[in-house]
């Protein structure tokens, strides 16, 4: 396995969920040298710098500020959260006293099946009381085998294999206990959170799966991992990230939480979480009145959520002259409706990019009688209007408990992503953009 592939597998594993997935990315820009900035109190700003700041501890958005005079942003945006079960208040409900399972609903579209049968854990955020009356977030990991969510016999369900539809409340309750287990989950959060139970106000807490990650194929050309869409992107945009910045426009990383839901949350990309950060920095420099305007104007966003590759068992399901394959490299998104943002102007910039830095890439429309997904660009262009490219690696079984992806692909993003970011465009005017 290379260095890559393991970085991204670790990063995965380190990130059972939203809270986990920006904590992480937090630690390594700490190390790298990144300081932390609060919404809540004022910023200063160098050139040359490097920031970050976060909202509910579930999204994220770093930046780099220009040596130069900063002339734009360029910012390339994923999402921390993925399809899992939610455990509910009061989650313990107890079966004729002799087992215990526990209460979730569902967080996003996930496929029900692949959920049953394997080893899953519970991670998330409590809110507990601090001695001084006042409230503090952990997160908490009980990183074991923990619950499991048991199929029913094919004797007593006989359609199991004819398209049954699972109910998430009668048939997809995870076991959690035997007789005797019942008021002891409350005990297992406050330990994993080091906390006394009677000090545990709230909770966010989430089913996972703990799979890790692995390269499989005749020839290593796969990989299978949790959460793929979209730690994938988060992953690989945060190296590029690290490595590519440009001359004249800020670079810009931003994480999103609660694409699965919609994004209509104060920390998703239906926020104003992006939009503020940006006008901020940008005050913060000394950019403001009609040269903040020129500035957001002048700014490029890639969205960058994973994309469907052909089936080998439906290769029908997908476009007849634009097909999308495992290793083919990065997949540029376009859609007549707009769900995805990319326009001629926004793929020429993104496909060019990607041709000067020998960065593997594709081209995804849906089939015509498909209707597909929706992700981040269109969202955030309500709040943050700039040419946006929307962009992903190429996968297998999408909002499945294990998906799986191309090996190759996590290099062609990185690339991609990272001459993105050494890239200065510059509108000259509109419709004539200098890509240097
Ligand atoms: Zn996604």
């Amino acid at each position: 396995m290379n260095e890559l592939l393991r970085g991204l597998f670790d990063f995965i594993e380190k990130s059972p969920t939203c809270f986990h997935a920006v904590q992480e990315v937090k630690n390594i820009l700490l190390a790298g040298g990144f300081e932390e900035l609060q919404e809540t109190k004022p910023w200063t700003v160098q050139a040359g710098k490097r920031y970050f700041v976060t909202r509910n501890q579930s999204s994220l958005i770093a930046f780099s500020m220009p040596e130069e005079e900063m002339r734009a942003f360029q910012i390339v945006a994923s999402h921390s959260d993925s399809p899992t079960f939610k455990i509910k208040k009061n989650p313990e409900k107890e079966v004729q006293g002799h087992y215990v399972q526990l209460n979730t609903e569902r967080y996003g579209g996930m496929i029900c099946a692949s959920w049953f049968d394997r080893p899953l854990s519970v991670a998330g955020r409590v809110a507990v009381r601090t001695e001084n009356g006042g409230v503090q977030s952990r997160l908490v990991c009980c990183d074991r085998d923990l619950v499991v969510i048991p199929n029913l016999a094919i004797h007593m369900n006989r359609s199991a294999n004819d398209g049954y539809a699972y109910n998430p409340q009668t048939d997809m309750l995870p076991l959690y206990g035997g007789e005797g287990a019942g008021g002891s989950f409350r005990k297992e959060i406050a330990a994993a959170a080091g906390a006394a139970p009677e000090h545990i106000l709230c909770a966010d807490l989430f089913l996972y799966n703990r799979m890790k990650g692995t390269v499989w194929g005749s020839r290593g050309e796969f990989i299978a991992a949790p959460r793929l869409d979209d730690l994938e992107c988060a992953y690989t945009s945060l190296k590029a990230f690290l490595d590519g910045r440009g001359r004249r426009n800020a670079s810009v990383y931003a994480l999103f939480d609660n694409e699965e839901v919609g994004s209509g949350t104060k920390q998703g990309a239906d926020s104003s979480f992006l939009d503020t950060v940006l006008r901020r920095v940008a005050r913060a420099a000394g950019i403001s009145g009609e040269k903040l305007d020129t500035v957001m104007a002048s700014s490029f966003m890639v969205s960058a959520d994973n994309a469907h590759a052909l089936h080998p068992n439906h290769p029908d399901k997908n476009d007849p002259t634009n097909p999308v394959y495992l290793n083919n490299g990065v997949v540029v998104k376009f859609n007549a409706n707009q769900k995805y943002t990319t326009d001629a102007i926004s793929g020429a910039v993104f496909q060019e990019i990607c041709r000067r830095a020998g960065a593997k890439f594709q081209v995804f429309v849906n089939r015509s009688d498909l209707l597909g997904g929706s992700t981040l660009g269109n969202i955030s262009n309500s709040h943050v209007s700039v040419n946006t490219v929307d962009i992903g690696l190429p996968q297998l079984a999408m909002h499945s408990c294990y998906e799986t992806a191309g090996s190759e692909d996590v290099e062609s993003m990185v690339s991609a992503l990272t001459a993105f970011y050494r890239t200065d465009i510059e509108t000259l005017s509109d419709g004539q953009y200098r890509l240097s």
